[in-house]
C-alpha cells in the first residue's frame, strides 16, 4: 500500500495520484512526502515523460498534514523540526524548478496540480509549488490554509509562496485568518488558476501539460525583475501595508497568539531576501512556533480532542440513537434556535408554544436565518422551503406523537417545566427521551416531574444557538445510558461539539463564567480602573472583558442568578460585594446592552461606546492601581480554579471536555488550549504559588483545590495524570 500511485499514459503524461489507503481524506505523512519526492524524480528523469499531473484518486485532494507528523517533529526538538521542514521545502522546490536550467530557466517539465475537491494546508501548499493549479468546479470543496486556526501557520512554503503570489495585503485573509474558499472564489482571489467542469479536470490538466511552454513554468519570483505585488516592505505602498498589518494583527490577537506574529515576521523578513532564503526564514519561524506550548495545546484541544468528542469519545455503548423527529417546547429565543438547527440537519421538528402566535414567531426565526442565507447565496430557495417544511408550529401537544426526543426551552421556572414534562410524557411514546435546556436548574430535581427519570437529561445550548458550537449534556442522578447516547447522537446530527457533565449547580460552563464576571465586578467595587479590568482580560486572550460580558448577557439575569444562588447557599454566600454593584446597576435601569445602558455607555442606535463614566462617580478609582499581571491572574484563576473544582468534584469527568468546552462555550483564552492546558503550561507548582498569593490578598475563593496542591507536590500535569485514563 502506498500513498501515491504513478502511471504514464501513451502521450507521455505521468499522473501521480494521491490515495491514502484506509482514509476517506488524504493527509500527508513523512513517508508519503519521501515517496512523492521519488515519484517526481522518476518523472523528471524519464525521457519519455513530458510532464506530470499531481491529483487525487479520492473525491478531495487533501485535508492537510497528518498532525501526528507534527507531534513527531516536535518531539525531536528544534533541529529535527527545522530539518524536517527544510526537507519538505527541498521537495516542493524541486517540483517548482522541475529540472529547468537555473540560469536560462528553460528545459523544465510542466507539473500541474489537478484538484477534484477540498485542498487544505499542505494540500494547497503542494499545488502552490506546481506550475498551474486547476480545480474541479465543486462548490462543496474548500480551498485554503487553515493552519492559523490551530495555532501554527503554513510552514511548507505556503506562507512565502502565497505572499509572493498575491502580495501581503491580498494574502492576509488566507494566511492570517485561515479563510477558506470554494474553487470559484479561490480562482477570483488568485489562489488557484483555473476552474473546470469536474469531468474535464484531468483532460484539461493533460492539455495544459502538453501545451505548456518554458515560460509557463517560471514562477514570478524566479523570473528576473520580480516585484512583490502591492510592494515589498521598503516600497512606499508596501510600507503602509506592513505597518498596517502589524497593527491589525496585534489589535486582533492582543499579542497572545505566537503564530500570527511569527507568520507576519516570516512574510516581512522573507520579502526582503531571495526566495530560497525566504523559505529558510519561514522554516525558522515555523520551528519557533511549533516549539511554543501554545501551538501544541491549541492543536490538541481545537483539533484532536474536539474531533474526538464530536466522534463520540464519551458515548456510552448503545445502539444508534439518531433523532428522526424532535419536539421543541417553548418557541422563544432558545427554542426557535434549537428548532432551526434541527430542521437544518434534516430532522422533523414539532415546535410547541402556549399560543399559536408564539409558535409561529419561533418558526419565523428560522425563516429569517434562511432568508439571510439565500441573500448570501449560501442557501438555495429550494433548501429554504425544505427546511421550513420540516417545522410544524403548533400549540397541540398531540402533534408530538412519534417524537423520539423532546427538548424543552420554556421559562426558567421549575413549576412550568414540571407541567410541560407531564404534558409531553402523556403525548409521546414510552421510548422518547426528554431533555431540558435549563441553564441553572438541577436536572436531577427537574427529573422528579418525570415518570421516566432514566430518560430525562439536560441538553444545554448556548445563545445564539445557530452560532454557538458547544452543547453541554447534563447527566442527572437517574439519567440512563440511552439518554446520554441520544443526546450525543442528536448533537452529532446538528454538527455541534458535545461535552457530557454530571449534574451540579451551573453545570460546567456557567459555573466558570460567573466567577469571571464576578471577579471583574468585584474589582470595580474595590476601585480598580474599569478599563484596566477590561483590557487585562483581552490582553490575556479573553474575547470579552467581564464587564462587557455581563452587559451582553444582561445585568438583570446576573441579579436573578445572584438572588437564586444566595437563596440556595444562605450564610455561605460569598459574593455580597459583587451584588452591591450589580443590584445598584439594575436599580438604575442599567441592564446592559439590551437597555443600551450598563457598565458601558451606548449610543442612540445601541452601539457600544466607552465604559460608562458614571461608574467612576459611584466607585471612585483608587490612587494606586494593581499590576496588570495581578488583574490577569485574578480573572484567569477565577475561571480556572472553578474548572479544577468541577474536575475534583466529578462534574467534569474528562479534562478534554473541560478544555474544549471552555474555549467553545465561553471563549476561554483559545491560545492556551483551555484551563487545564493553561495550568499545564505554567505548571501546577506555579499555579499554587499564584493562588496562595491571591488567597492572602483577596480571600479564600483563590485557595488552591486539594487536587491542584497534590499535583504541584508530585510535579504532575493534568494531561500527564488524566490523559492516561482517557486517551488525549
Ligand atoms: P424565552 O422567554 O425567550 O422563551 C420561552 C418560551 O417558552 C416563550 O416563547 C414562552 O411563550 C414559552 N412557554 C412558556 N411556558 C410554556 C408552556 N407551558 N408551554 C409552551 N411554551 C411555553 O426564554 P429563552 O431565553 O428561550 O430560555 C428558555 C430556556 O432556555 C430557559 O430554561 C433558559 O434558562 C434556557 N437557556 C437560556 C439561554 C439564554 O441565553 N437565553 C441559554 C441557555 C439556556
Amino acid at each position: 500500500m502506498t500513498d501515491f500511485t504513478y502511471a504514464v499514459d501513451g502521450d507521455g503524461v505521468a499522473t501521480i495520484a494521491w490515495d491514502v489507503a484506509g482514509k476517506s481524506m488524504n493527509v500527508m505523512s513523512t513517508a508519503a512526502f519521501a515517496l512523492l519526492s521519488d515519484l517526481v524524480d522518476q518523472g523528471l528523469a524519464d525521457a519519455g515523460v513530458k510532464g506530470i499531473i499531481i491529483t487525487s484518486a479520492k473525491k478531495d485532494f487533501a485535508g492537510g498534514m497528518d498532525l501526528n507528523v507534527i507531534a513527531e517533529m516536535r518531539a525531536g526538538g528544534a533541529q529535527a523540526i527545522f530539518d524536517g521542514v527544510m526537507m519538505m521545502h527541498g521537495v516542493l522546490r524541486k517540483i517548482e524548478r522541475a529540472g529547468m536550467d537555473p540560469k536560462t530557466l528553460k528545459g523544465g517539465k510542466p507539473i500541474v496540480a489537478a484538484l477534484p475537491g477540498t485542498a487544505l494546508g499542505i494540500g494547497l501548499e503542494l499545488p502552490l509549488a506546481c506550475h498551474r493549479i486547476i480545480a474541479a468546479d465543486n462548490p462543496k470543496a474548500k480551498i485554503g490554509l487553515p493552519e492559523i486556526m490551530v495555532g501554527i501557520f503554513p510552514g511548507a512554503g505556503g506562507t512565502t509562496r502565497l505572499a509572493r503570489k498575491l502580495g501581503a495585503m491580498m494574502a492576509a485573509p488566507f494566511l492570517l485568518e485561515g479563510k477558506l474558499s470554494d474553487p470559484k472564489a479561490a480562482k477570483a482571489a488568485g489562489l488557484i488558476d483555473e476552474v473546470v467542469a469536474p469531468d474535464q479536470l484531468l483532460a484539461r490538466a493533460k492539455e495544459w501539460v502538453l501545451g505548456a511552454a518554458d515560460a509557463d513554468l517560471v514562477k514570478p519570483w524566479d523570473a528576473k525583475g520580480y516585484k512583490m505585488p502591492g510592494g515589498a516592505p521598503y516600497h512606499p505602498a508596501g510600507f503602509m501595508t506592513f505597518v498596517g498589518a502589524s497593527a491589525m494583527v496585534h489589535g486582533k490577537t492582543m499579542g497572545v497568539y505566537p503564530a500570527a506574529k511569527a507568520l507576519l515576521s516570516a512574510v516581512y523578513e522573507g520579502a526582503l531576501v531571495p526566495f530560497d532564503t525566504a523559505l529558510r526564514i519561514e522554516a525558522r519561524w515555523f520551528t519557533s512556533v511549533l516549539l511554543n506550548p501554545s501551538s501544541s495545546a491549541m492543536i490538541r484541544s481545537l483539533f484532536i480532542n474536539k474531533e474526538a468528542l464530536e466522534k463520540g469519545a464519551n458515548r456510552p455503548d448503545a445502539p444508534d440513537q439518531s433523532v428522526r423527529k424532535v419536539g421543541v417546547i417553548g418557541a422563544g429565543m432558545m427554542g426557535a434556535g434549537i428548532a432551526y438547527v434541527s430542521a437544518n440537519a434534516g430532522i422533523d421538528v414539532v415546535l410547541v408554544d402556549a399560543t399559536q402566535e408564539a409558535a409561529e414567531r419561533g418558526k419565523s426565526y428560522s425563516e429569517g436565518l434562511l432568508d439571510k442565507g439565500v441573500q448570501r447565496r449560501k442557501v438555495t430557495p429550494e433548501k429554504k422551503a425544505e427546511v421550513l417544511a420540516r417545522i410544524e408550529a403548533t400549540t397541540d401537544y398531540t402533534a408530538l406523537a412519534g417524537c423520539d426526543l423532546v427538548v424543552e426551552a420554556v421559562f426558567e421556572d421549575p413549576k412550568v417545566k414540571a407541567e410541560v414534562t407531564a404534558k409531553v410524557e402523556a403525548a409521546v411514546g414510552v421510548d422518547c427521551i426528554f431533555a431540558s435546556n435549563t441553564s441553572t436548574l438541577p436536572i436531577s430535581m427537574l427529573a422528579g416531574a418525570s415518570v421516566r427519570p432514566d430518560q430525562f437529561i439536560g441538553i444545554h445550548f448556548f445563545s445564539p444557538v445557530d452560532k454557538m458550537n458547544l452543547v453541554e449534556i447534563i447527566r442527572g442522578k437517574a439519567t440512563g445510558a440511552r439518554a446520554v447516547a441520544k443526546a450525543l447522537d442528536f448533537v452529532r446530527q446538528i454538527r455541534k461539539t458535545p461535552i457530557v457533565v454530571n449534574d451540579a449547580r451551573f453545570f460546567y460552563a456557567n459555573r466558570c463564567i460567573i466567577p469571571y464576571i464576578n471577579e471583574g465586578i468585584r474589582m470595580v467595587a474595590e476601585g480598580v480602573e474599569p478599563a484596566l479590568i477590561e483590557n487585562a482580560a483581552k490582553l490575556v486572550g479573553m474575547p470579552l472583558g467581564p464587564l462587557q460580558l455581563v452587559d451582553e448577557t444582561s445585568i438583570d439575569l446576573g441579579v436573578k442568578i445572584a438572588k437564586a444562588t444566595r437563596a440556595a447557599m444562605g450564610e455561605a454566600y460569598p459574593d455580597g460585594a459583587v451584588d452591591a454593584v450589580l443590584f445598584a446597576m439594575a436599580d438604575q435601569g442599567r441592564l446592559g446592552k439590551k437597555s443600551s445602558a450598563g457598565f458601558y455607555a451606548y449610543d442612540a442606535t445601541g452601539r457600544r461606546e466607552g465604559l460608562w463614566d458614571g461608574l467612576e462617580a459611584a466607585y471612585p478609582v483608587s490612587a494606586t492601581q494593581p499590576e496588570l499581571g495581578e488583574v490577569q491572574h485574578r480573572l484567569l484563576m477565577a475561571q480556572v480554579l472553578e474548572a479544577v473544582r468541577a474536575l475534583q468534584d466529578g462534574v467534569l469527568t474528562d479534562i478534554r471536555e473541560g478544555d474544549v468546552g471552555a474555549i467553545l462555550g465561553w471563549g476561554f483564552a483559545p491560545w492556551s488550549g483551555g484551563p487545564f492546558s493553561w495550568l499545564d503550561i505554567i505548571g501546577a507548582a506555579r499555579a499554587v504559588e499564584i493562588c496562595d498569593g491571591l488567597t492572602a490578598r483577596f480571600g479564600a475563593r483563590f485557595a488552591p483545590p486539594a487536587l491542584l496542591r497534590e499535583m504541584a507536590a508530585k510535579g504532575e500535569t493534568f494531561y500527564g495524570r488524566f490523559a492516561a485514563r482517557k486517551a488525549a
